[in-house]
């Protein structure tokens, strides 16, 4: 069966004023893989999602499904199924658990699948389940990353954005973070990973791209990142 491709990107860049942030970028991925795009401060990971979400503009091109991302609107894009869950994670803070959930799925008409849905999220996500009146506000930062997650799952994605979803969490909470990733891929959810954190994104990933300073430096499968010297030296520790 061949591949099927959801996202591509040719010669991408990305300027803000004088700061280039992506500098001729390519990358792909395709239906049903886990890719991530791995990188320190300031390579340009959330640009790259930013980008592809169609809130930033760009040189070069970027595709979803074969259309030119900057022609396609970005409620468009959602309704779609490019899912983003933002590095801010931006969750309306006084509202309830069950209430930032519900609004993950404004686009969806069929409500049965938004109740199916809820309880899938909620089954991913016990302590959410445990807090569904609670205001996101209030909660920690891994429940938080859990509901900013569980939102973009209610919008019924085909392919998820995470952007920096580790970000801050404890690595007990990360195991929590980690245990979804099947059960979404089981859902047919394409994924892409951006990711400071590089053990969590070699644990995930099939595929991956070192970005460093908003260009491709390394790209390959976690195993054969994993023996790249100079990912082992600067991104593993020795
Ligand atoms: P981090 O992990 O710290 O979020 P990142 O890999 O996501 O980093 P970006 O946030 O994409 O990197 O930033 C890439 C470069 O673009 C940086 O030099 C940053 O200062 C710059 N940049 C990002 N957003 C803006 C903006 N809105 N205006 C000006 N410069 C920006």
């Amino acid at each position: 069966q061949p591949n099927t491709e959801v996202l591509r990107a040719e010669g991408l860049r990305v300027s803000y004023g004088k700061v280039q942030a992506l500098r001729g970028l390519d990358m792909y991925v395709n239906q049903g893989e886990v890719v991530s795009l791995i990188g320190p401060n300031g390579a340009g990971k959330s640009t790259f999602a930013n980008t592809a979400t169609g809130f930033i503009g760009y040189e070069g091109s970027i595709t979803y499904r074969g259309q030119e991302v900057s022609g396609v609107g970005q409620r468009e894009l959602v309704e779609q199924g490019m899912i983003h869950c933002t590095e801010k994670r931006d969750l309306f803070g006084y509202m309830s658990v069950d209430e930032n959930l519900r609004l993950g799925a404004y686009a969806i008409e069929d409500e049965s699948y938004v109740e199916q849905q809820l309880e899938f999220v909620y089954d991913l996500f016990p302590r959410l389940e445990e807090r569904v009146s609670q205001n996101a506000r209030s909660m920690s930062g891994g429940e938080q990353q859990m509901l900013a997650i569980g939102r973009a799952l209610m919008g019924d994605p085909d392919l998820l954005i995470l952007d920096e979803p580790t970000i801050g969490l404890a690595p007990v909470i990360l195991d929590d973070i980690s245990q979804a990733f099947g059960p979404i891929q089981d859902q047919g959810v394409t994924i892409l990973l951006t990711e400071q954190n590089v053990t969590f994104a070699l644990k995930h990933a099939d595929r991956m791209y070192l970005l460093e300073n908003g260009e491709v430096v390394k790209t390959g499968t976690p195993e054969e990142l994993r023996g790249d010297d100079y990912i082992r030296e600067s991104y593993l520790g020795g």
